[in-house]
């Protein structure tokens, strides 16, 4: 069946194009039409509106609504007829699109989830809800649409149960009307009031209307004869104006009821008269003050200069209360056109200066002054295209650094833009982000890292074994995620680094080396780590491997060390540690600690013995050592047997002192003689010449007392050499303790 088949629907048609036709500045009929039909056959079939009409005689409605009381185009008013098809029929988006392209399509989208998101959640803050409508709608048309819609259905309120409509009327107040406000819709928001008061309490919407209605005929014949006298001098001093009398909306009626605590017969203001002065000059409104107060008594404390005093959002005017016929009290509002113009866009500013909203701007400003010109002047325009153009191209991007989504239960979580699961998780609790694993978005599993979308449901599903992953930083965008990510990646690197150092140290001692401070900053700068704490974190996680960079250190330094002309006294104290392992005690006290006493330096071959001190071990001397008769004198029970191990492959310290006849180059013969004799190393020497008499000490390195013999030979057979002898007392100026 068709439309065209319904006698009554043919004249809706007729009727919303004759509107269109009426309050539009310009329009495709033929869009028109097919939204209609389209609309119109989907429909067909559903469900009848609570109110027992056709369920398409709502979008009709809408429509017309649209097309009088919003009239901005012919898209919005096809969108409106199809904005309930998607949600109401077994139509989806995509032959919407097929049908009407993208541009429609997205409104009917846009006003579909904004019902799906705000119906199956409960808001609770209106600021929040306010911010996320405005964050869904891509396209102002959105919005309109919306407020088109909801003004049908609080017409039509009556029909539903009153739970719902408790629900609907609150919404309505607190957010669809301040929103109307703001977009500059004032007979819009207007109306939401009165609807939602009638609905939110009945009782004193029906006083207030009753009293009011009562009143009607006197009142508007009480403005006329105030009005007339005014009206005269005006025309007579030929100013171009406009004067009205009209009362005030009941919700604010009763709010000044409310707000002065009186009833409503000593409420004096229940309408106003307004003077608007077609003209640039800001004085002429001062004149006109002063002619209506030559014409009415003037109440003085009444008197408002907003004119050379602006309000702090820019409202200008002049208010004065004037005593009228029957000593009745008047206000009269007196402003140039201009600044009637911007009374609307100031009370938009004032709106938000008093809620405190985040700045959104310039750019809202922007599009109410601009919705207000295409409401107020729609036949004044630069032109079809250029409006159309503009109207095309023109997107509502307030919130865009914002979304809006829901937990499981409904919560509402405020999230700047691009956030993703893990977001979320950590906006939730931080051990929700910790433990998070995956997440679900409306009901499907998606990727951690998926960009969230206003009005999205998401659940995130943990597990105590999963923790924080790095990889979550390179793209999670709230400050509360980066921080908890920061921080335990941080965490993980200072234990990591404990770790990496404790491996460190265990291997440099085992191989005995050790590493100076500037030796070790000289490695790091080699191997291009920053600082100490990314070396370790290295070790740790194994991208270096120790026992290789300790091997080449050890061989780097071996070869340092030889250029450096053999620092004895350290390759010393390893020789001594080294040779003491070997020493063979008293079987009992085997595992005791060994050591070489510093006043004999024994050497293999030497007769020795141990002596047990407190605290520092065994002490081998020699037998012979005139430091240990002295001490053993004392407690001879503390000297033990002690034998060289059968073989030894360290070299020991030996002091020889060489005297004889001074003569040039002796010095050299002595130790050529020693170094030539199986390259035996010279640790130190001292001469001394006194009366021709040569004396000298030699510290030499030997394997053992026959090697230092042999030496002790050679010495004897040097030229002048009188006297050779092995220096058994005294120490070679260093401990062999190490
Ligand atoms: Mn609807």
């Amino acid at each position: 069946m068709s439309y065209l088949a319904d006698v009554k629907s043919v004249e809706k048609l007729n009727r919303l194009l004759d509107v269109c036709r009426n309050n539009l500045y310009t329009f495709d009929e033929n869009l028109i039409r097919r939204a209609f039909e389209f609309s119109w056959n989907a429909h067909v079939k559903g469900k009848p509106r609570a109110s027992g009409e056709p369920y398409f005689s709502h979008p009709y409605e809408v429509a017309l609504v649209v097309a009088k009381e919003i009239p901005l185009d012919d898209v919005s008013v096809a969108s409106a007829l199809l904005h309930d098809v998607v949600e109401d029929t077994g139509y989806d988006l995509k032959s919407i699109r097929a049908e009407f392209g993208d541009g429609i399509a997205d409104i009917v989208d846009g006003v579909t989830k904004i019902s799906g998101a705000v119906e199956s959640h409960e808001i609770t803050r209106a600021e929040n809800y306010r911010k996320m409508l405005l964050s869904m709608a891509k396209d102002v048309r959105v919005i309109l649409v919306k407020f088109a819609d909801r003004l049908h259905n609080m017409r039509t309120l009556a029909f539903l149960r009153p739970e719902k409509q408790q629900r609907i009327a609150m919404e309505t107040l607190e957010i669809y009307a301040p929103l109307a406000h703001r977009f500059g819709l004032a007979k819009v928001k207007w109306e939401f009031e009165d609807l939602a008061f009638k609905y939110l309490n009945t009782a004193e919407y029906e006083f207030i209307s009753r009293k009011l209605n009562a009143k009607r005929r006197e009142r508007e014949a009480y403005i006329r004869k105030f009005i007339q006298p005014i009206k005269k001098r005006l025309e007579q001093d030929d100013y171009k104006f406009e004067i009205t009398g009209r009362p005030k909306h009941i919700y604010s009626i009763y709010n000044k009821m409310v707000k002065r605590n009186k009833p409503i017969e000593e409420i004096y203001d229940l309408f106003a008269v307004r003077v608007i002065l077609d003209t640039p000059d800001k004085n002429d409104c001062f004149s006109v003050y002063g002619i209506v107060s030559e014409i009415y008594t003037p109440v003085p404390e009444r008197f408002k200069d907003y004119i050379s005093v602006p309000k702090q959002n820019g409202y200008q005017s002049i208010h004065t209360t004037v005593v009228g016929p029957e000593g009745k009290m008047v206000e009269v509002q007196i402003r140039t056109r201009q600044m009637d113009e911007v009374a609307d866009r100031g009370v938009a500013a004032h709106w938000k200066y008093k809620e405190d909203v985040k700045v959104t701007d310039r750019k809202l400003d922007e599009w109410i002054s601009w919705v207000r010109e295409i409401l107020e002047q729609p036949a004044v325009s630069s032109g079809e295209d250029a409006a159309k153009s503009f109207l095309e191209g023109f997107k509502l991007d307030l919130y865009q650094d914002e979304i809006y989504v829901f937990t499981p239960k409904g919560n509402l979580q405020v999230l700047p833009k691009g956030s993703t699961p893990v977001d979320f998780a950590f906006e939730i609790h931080s051990q929700v982000g910790t433990h998070c694993v995956g997440a679900k978005v409306n009901g499907r599993i998606v990727p951690l890292n998926t960009k969230l979308n206003s009005g999205d449901q998401i659940e995130i599903i943990t597990s105590s074994n999963q923790n924080v992953n790095p990889d979550w930083e390179k793209f999670v965008v709230s400050r509360k995620a980066k921080a908890h990510i920061r921080r335990w990646i941080n965490d993980e690197t200072r234990k990591k680094a404990v770790e990496g150092e404790e491996i460190w140290t265990k291997k440099l001692k085992k191989h005995k080396l050790t590493l100076g401070e500037d030796d070790f900053v000289k490695l790091l700068r080699d191997l291009k780590y920053e600082n100490a704490q990314r070396f370790y974190v290295a070790i740790a996680e194994e991208e270096i491997e120790p026992e290789r960079l300790i091997t080449r250190l050890t061989q780097q330094k071996a070869v340092k060390d030889s250029s450096e002309a053999n620092k004895p006294s350290q390759t010393f104290v390893e020789i001594a540690r080294k040779s003491s392992e070997g020493i063979v005690v008293d079987g009992s006290r085997s595992d005791w600690k060994v050591s070489y006493a510093k006043c004999c330096n024994p050497i293999p071959g030497d007769e020795i013995v141990g002596f047990v001190t407190t605290g520092e071990g065994i002490k081998i001397h020699r037998k012979n050592c005139p430091n240990l008769a002295r001490m053993a004198g004392a407690a001879r029970e503390r000297i033990v047997d002690a034998t060289w191990p059968g073989e030894s492959s360290g070299l020991f310290v030996a002091g020889v002192s060489v005297s004889g006849m001074d003569r040039p180059g002796i010095l050299t013969e002595l130790t050529h003689s020693i170094s030539s004799h199986q390259n035996t190393n010279i640790r130190s020497v001292s001469a001394e010449v006194r009366d021709a008499i040569f004396e000298s000490q030699i510290i030499v390195y030997v394997r053992d007392k026959e090697h230092l013999e042999r030496i002790i030979d050679k010495l004897r057979k040097v030229v002048g050499v009188t006297k050779v002898d092995r220096i058994s007392t005294g120490t070679p100026g260093r401990s062999q303790n190490g």
